[in-house]
């Protein structure tokens, strides 16, 4: 705000945040929430059950495949693609929205979708979040508790798929402490250095 054209922001950066299911993306992301409120946080509509404790319209907007599929028809979504089985996608008009009053924006999406967006917004960040091992990977997903071991197998293998991707990343940030790695990625988003709060 408080451009020298009146009305007229600069447009922002879009970054995109992938990286294998169990690397920490959204505990990163919700951390980077709190450090910057000024960037806007795309919520994905998905066909996915909620999970216990996720909220419609603040995790994700819980939608069934009907409506997932009209919205696709309609063009209304920026990227969309299907993971261990269910449908997920960004709303398109919430991040050009964002985008042109001047705010970064921040997606937190898969490998399919993020070439989706490279593809649709050239100038787009995409950034990698990585686990610090393989190992640590395994532990995470499979101590995670809430899905069947069927679920934690397809996501251990679209994880392998997707660490192989890491080199058409711009940028790769190391998830092996949380905090550290969200300052990281806050620095690649606002595209400065930027202070933070420390408590
Ligand atoms: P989860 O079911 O664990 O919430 O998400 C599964 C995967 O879908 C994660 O890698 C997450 O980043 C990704 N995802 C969430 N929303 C979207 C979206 O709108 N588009 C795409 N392509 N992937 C998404």
């Amino acid at each position: 705000t408080g451009g020298p054209v009146p009305g007229k922001a600069a447009r922002h950066r879009l970054t995109v945040v992938s990286g294998p299911s169990g690397v920490g993306k959204s505990s990163v992301v919700s951390e980077l929430r709190r450090l910057c409120p000024d960037v806007f946080f795309s919520v994905s509509v998905t066909t996915r059950p909620p999970r216990p404790g996720e909220v419609d319209g603040e995790h994700y907007h819980f939608v069934d495949r009907e409506t997932f599929d009209a919205m696709v028809a309609q063009g209304e979504l920026l990227e969309h693609a299907e993971f261990a089985g269910n449908c997920y996608g960004t709303p398109r008009a919430p991040v050009e929205a964002a985008l042109d009053s001047g705010k970064p924006a921040v997606l937190e999406i898969e490998l399919q979708g993020a070439r989706q967006v490279r593809a649709a917004m050239p100038d787009a960040q995409l950034v990698m979040l990585l686990p610090p091992s393989w190992g640590e990977l395994v532990d995470r997903l499979t101590g995670r508790g809430t899905e069947a071991m069927e679920a934690v197998q397809a996501r251990l293998s679209e994880a392998e798929r997707e660490l192989a991707a890491a080199s058409e990343f711009d940028a790769q940030v190391v998830n092996a402490d949380l905090k550290t790695a969200a300052r990281e990625l806050l620095d690649l988003v606002t595209g400065e250095y930027t202070a933070f709060d420390d408590s």
